[in-house]
């Protein structure tokens, strides 16, 4: 069992052991090796990503008088200094030091002070937590620096710091660490301290911990207060997150449209006191991966997703659903994420809602017992093109009338001016009219024809062309119509 944080303990003494900041250590190691220093640093990322422990070791360094390859010996006399008031480092909390005078007694003790030789060197954390007075002090003497001090500033915050301070300032952005840099120290961590735990939990720990090293050590420390021989499942329960089987589950039955699967298993994730928020989360960050696997299936750099066994499941699953299908759903649920609901059940309900407009409204069509649909009395056969994704949009509606135009179809060109593609859904474009001498021409099965052929031709896959008057979308039967293909988020203008 750990006693010591491990955070502390495995703070990195050398910059080698400093993660996924290869290029700022490089550019450190170089300025000790070569005693080449500037009067003022600043360190820049967000929190658990090496700042502060590579001030620590940079500052030691500087004074070091054995430096090893740019590190701190930790042996020599400046390396052991305890005597407060010989001390070289001095590290100040801004977010507690941010008054001006505070910077003023600082500055103060910088003019009068007697160095021991070497430099002096303030580490100021948080230093976007001064005040403005405390940060103007601070300039001057950033503009005019006593020859044996050094500054370093380091900040989460960036945006907040004035800009006259960081033109002082060499500065350095600190990178988010990567999952497989984070997994690489956990094992080390867990390796010298004798624990037993998997892969797998380690990198659901390193996912959770955000490209921050310590959240991702402060979270396998939580997860070691529960005894030894931790498994994933283990980490899931802990953390109350859910296994992504459960996540690969629910999406393998949304996007075979099958409802009742669907709502079974958010049922069942709540009777397991899953975190619905966190799972909804989860959710979100899974299918924007499949997103990207669809678009670009060869790069898996860009996934969240590092486990090979689960990218093979989310490659199978990215080829049952469209590309407009995951982003209507990823939009929908960012939607349910930014509600800022109080209560779990709130997450519980919106997802559910969700689920059931969305699979109650397609279902009908693709369920596999029928691969009819039906639309003004026709019946027409679904088949595999109408089931792929939306290939048009907008911008492509655009770009088909301007096609129309180049290649003679002036008729067609001129009786698409009179209206709008109101929307795109699958292979299918419904165009609202909005002259009535236009309507009947449009809706005439010839004129259908000719669009269609026309659309086949520039879109290369058969298009079904439908047409509506204002007047038929303030009919009644054809809200309902047009709600039982798109949900209740279709839009009836009613002019
Ligand atoms: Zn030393």
């Amino acid at each position: 069992m750990v006693n010591d944080s491990l955070y502390t303990k495995y703070r990195p003494k050398k910059f080698e052991d400093v993660y996924g900041q290869k290029y700022i250590q490089e550019i450190l190691k170089n300025q000790i090796k070569l005693k080449k220093f500037t009067h003022a640093y600043l360190f820049s990322g967000t929190r658990g990503t090496g700042k502060t422990t590579c001030a620590r070791i940079f500052s030691k360094a500087i004074n070091c008088i054995h430096n090893e390859d740019g590190n701190p010996c930790y042996n020599c006399k400046a390396c052991n200094e305890k005597n407060i008031n010989s001390l070289n480092v001095i590290e100040l909390d801004a977010a507690s030091n941010n008054s001006v005078d505070q910077i003023r007694n600082l500055i103060e003790e910088l003019r009068y002070s007697n160095f021991s030789g070497g430099y002096k060197i303030y580490i100021l954390d948080e230093v976007h937590m001064l005040s403005i007075n405390a940060f103007n002090a601070l300039l001057k003497t950033l503009e005019e620096p006593p020859s044996n001090v050094i500054f370093i500033l380091s900040t989460t915050e960036i945006r907040k710091i004035p800009q006259t301070i960081i033109s002082r300032c060499q500065r350095f952005g600190f990178k988010n660490i990567e999952i497989k840099d984070i997994i690489k120290r956990l094992k080390y961590i867990c390796e010298n301290e004798n624990i037993l735990i998997d892969e797998e939990s380690l990198e659901i720990i390193a996912y959770m911990g955000n490209g921050s090293m310590r959240d991702s050590i402060s979270i396998l420390e939580r997860v070691l207060l529960y005894g030894e021989n931790i498994t994933s499942n283990d980490v899931r329960k802990i953390l109350g997150i859910t296994s992504r089987e459960f996540i690969f589950e629910l999406l393998n039955s949304i996007f075979k449209k099958d409802l009742n699967t669907s709502l079974k298993i958010i049922y069942k994730l709540f009777e397991e006191d899953v975190e619905i928020k966190l799972f909804i989360e989860d959710l979100r960050n899974i299918l924007r991966d499949i997103i990207f696997l669809k678009l670009n299936s060869g790069n898996k750099e860009l996934l969240n997703e590092k486990n090979e066994k689960n990218i093979e499941y989310m490659e199978k699953l990215s080829n049952l659903t469209s590309i407009s299908d995951l982003s209507f759903l990823l939009d929908k649920i960012n939607e349910i994420l930014n509600k800022n609901l109080l209560t779990e059940i709130e997450y519980r309900i919106y997802l559910e809602l969700l689920l059931i407009k969305h699979l109650n409204t397609t279902q009908k069509d693709y369920t596999e017992n029928k691969s009819f649909i039906e639309i003004k009395g026709e019946t027409i056969k679904l088949n595999e093109e109408n089931k792929s994704e939306s290939l048009f949009n907008e911008n492509s509606w655009e770009e088909f009338l301007n096609y129309l135009k180049k290649n003679t179809y002036m008729v067609l060109y001129s009786l698409l001016q009179h209206g709008n593609a109101e929307r795109f859904y699958d292979n299918r474009i419904f165009f609202k009219c909005n002259t009535q001498g236009i309507l009947n021409r449009l809706k005439s099965e010839n004129t259908i024809k000719q669009i269609e052929d026309a659309l086949k031709k520039f879109f290369s896959t058969p298009i079904i062309f439908e047409v509506f008057s204002n007047e038929e979308i303030k009919e009644s039967n054809m809200e309902d119509k047009m709600r039982r293909f798109f949900g209740d988020d279709v839009e009836i203008e009613n002019k």
